[in-house]
């Protein structure tokens, strides 16, 4: 197991561990879900920051009759040969996007198997697993159960008929079982759904007579794609169990003792609002049975539109990331969808904010910044910095400034957490404007002006660090710029690296422009499909 930072060697350290939803692995990915796998690489690096040791999971859902459906319409000689492709397209994505995951799970490798029949294995022996009468709407055109929302006018919306009353044995999860420990863990002091509202729901949920014991397996005759029960073939292992169980594989269960002892149970698995039921009532329920430790917490955030309306394909407004990052650079994407946001709420994705935003923030705020310091740097003390003190109130403010930053971070409040940093962006550009260093420097007063542009520059110092969890390539840009040779992504906030002034005689790099403007839109351009 390779991780992101050095951290893993040292044993005494705290320890992370984030995941991810898994994406279905019928289509390629969109926005929504970059929009979560970002925040999850925010986390992440946040988290590294502090200097925690941390594994961060994602990756792609693979089994199932709608992946089988997609891959023989697709023309593909095989379910496997689809989801190779398009797992490749997901992990492409993130590559592009700078998410920073530790490994990125299939759930049709071997090691995942495994440990999903292992997972059956130890809820039947604990008399928790039984079979019974499944009943539902089969559809023949489908060869699949549909639900009663799938259905228009009564009919399977694929093939104009009206599906079938079916009965099939299934194997049943003893969930009623384990009712009442679960409500003990939900409304355990320390909260492991957020937000609150959200546990609120789920522990309605939870005392709803109609949630009892759910199906976890299909027959042979409605799902072939997927993990066959353990000593009864005929039987298929339905989704939750099979997609759920990622969480543990991927790190190590049974296979990797030194990283599953080191980073289960997880301190955070970050989903979409609409599947908390499933993470806070099913996993949790499942988790007891095997025996084995609760996750930490269950964070549901909201969804994001584009251009104020919901993605679809029919609206052909389903955004293409890869096509973004491309565009508009990682950072202004990543940027954007968590300044203009409220993580926990449902948000919006609209390029024409975006290029105004990111101008306005980075190009201008950060950006001038920088570049107005290492060009006077550059021209009055040929790009060195003076030896020249910094008044403590400055020190002081950067210290209130960080505290409320990290504040924000740690319950996720990103957006709130960004404005944080502004403020020293703010009070940095209003230092150049009120003092003037250009007229100092002019005067002769080298001093003065120097202690302007160094204070200026511990101003940038502390940005750069602060905002490199969510702009990591701008902020590499602008800690070149200052004239670390380090790499910012080792910095973390207990290290001198963090708490040392800028030293006299460092010499900066005016490279010119670390973020350039985006051309401004007047409207959103079409939208661009999918790949
Ligand atoms: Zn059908």
């Amino acid at each position: 197991m390779r991780l992101k930072n050095n951290a893993f060697r040292e044993s005494h350290m705290e320890k992370y561990y984030v995941t991810t939803a898994i994406d279905y692995a019928n289509a390629p990915p969109h926005i929504g879900h970059a929009y979560e796998k970002i925040a999850a690489d925010i986390i992440a690096r946040y988290q590294r920051l502090t200097g925690k040791k941390v594994f961060f999971l994602t990756g792609t859902d693979e089994h199932g009759s709608k992946v089988e459906k997609a891959a023989l319409a697709a023309g593909f000689e095989s379910p496997l040969a689809f989801v190779d492709e398009t797992s490749s397209k997901f992990k492409e994505a993130w590559r592009r996007l700078l998410i920073s995951n530790d490994d990125f799970i299939r759930t049709t490798e071997e090691r995942h198997k495994k440990v999903v029949q292992e997972v059956f294995r130890r809820m039947r022996a604990k008399g928790d697993v039984y079979k019974g009468k499944y009943a539902g709407l089969y559809c023949d055109g489908c060869e699949d159960y549909l639900r009663e929302t799938d259905l228009v006018d009564g009919k399977c919306p694929n093939h104009q008929r009206p599906p079938q009353h079916s009965e099939e044995e299934n194997y049943f999860f003893r969930l009623t079982k384990y009712k009442e420990p679960l409500r003990a863990w939900l409304q355990e002091a320390e909260c492991h759904v957020k937000p609150d509202g959200r546990r609120r729901e789920v522990i309605n949920q939870l005392d709803d007579p109609e949630l009892g014991d759910f199906s976890i397996t299909r027959s042979r005759k409605s799902l072939t794609w997927g993990i066959p029960v353990p000593d009864d073939p005929d039987h298929v292992i339905y989704v939750w169990v099979d997609a759920l169980t990622n969480y543990i594989t991927g790190v190590g269960f049974q296979s990797d003792e030194e990283a599953w002892n080191t980073f289960w149970p997880a301190d955070l698995h970050l989903i979409g609002k609409d599947i908390t039921k499933f993470h806070a009532i099913y996993w949790p329920a499942m988790l007891m049975s095997a025996d084995l430790p609760l996750p930490k917490l269950v964070f549901g955030h909201g969804f994001i539109t584009v251009e104020g309306q919901k993605m679809s394909k029919s609206l052909g407004n389903v955004l293409d990331p890869v096509y973004l990052a491309e565009t508009y650079g990682p950072d202004a994407i990543r940027y954007f969808l968590f300044a203009a946001n409220t993580f926990d709420q449902d948000g919006d994705f609209s390029r024409a904010d975006m290029v105004a935003t990111v101008n306005k923030h980075l190009a201008m705020g950060v950006g001038n910044l920088l570049n107005r310091v290492v060009k006077l740097l550059d021209t009055h003390f040929e790009g060195t910095v003076p030896a020249v003190s910094i008044e403590q109130g400055v020190l002081d403010a950067l210290e209130k400034d960080t505290a409320e930053f990290r504040t924000f971070m740690d319950e996720f409040e990103f957006a709130k957490a960004i404005r944080s940093i502004f403020e020293i962006v703010d009070k940095g550009n209003k230092l150049l404007s009120e003092r003037e260093p250009w007229k100092l420097l002019k005067e002769g007063k080298l001093e003065e002006g120097g202690q302007v542009l160094v204070t200026a520059m511990t101003m940038l110092k502390r940005i750069a660090i602060l905002l490199s969890p969510i702009t990591p390539r701008l902020c590499a840009g602008i800690w070149d710029q200052l004239g670390f040779d380090s790499n910012i992504e080792s910095v973390i906030f207990r290290s001198s690296e963090f708490t040392d002034p800028i030293l006299a005689g460092q010499k900066i790099r005016n490279k010119g422009r670390v973020f350039e403007k985006l051309d401004e839109l007047t409207e959103n351009p079409a939208p661009v499909p999918t790949a």
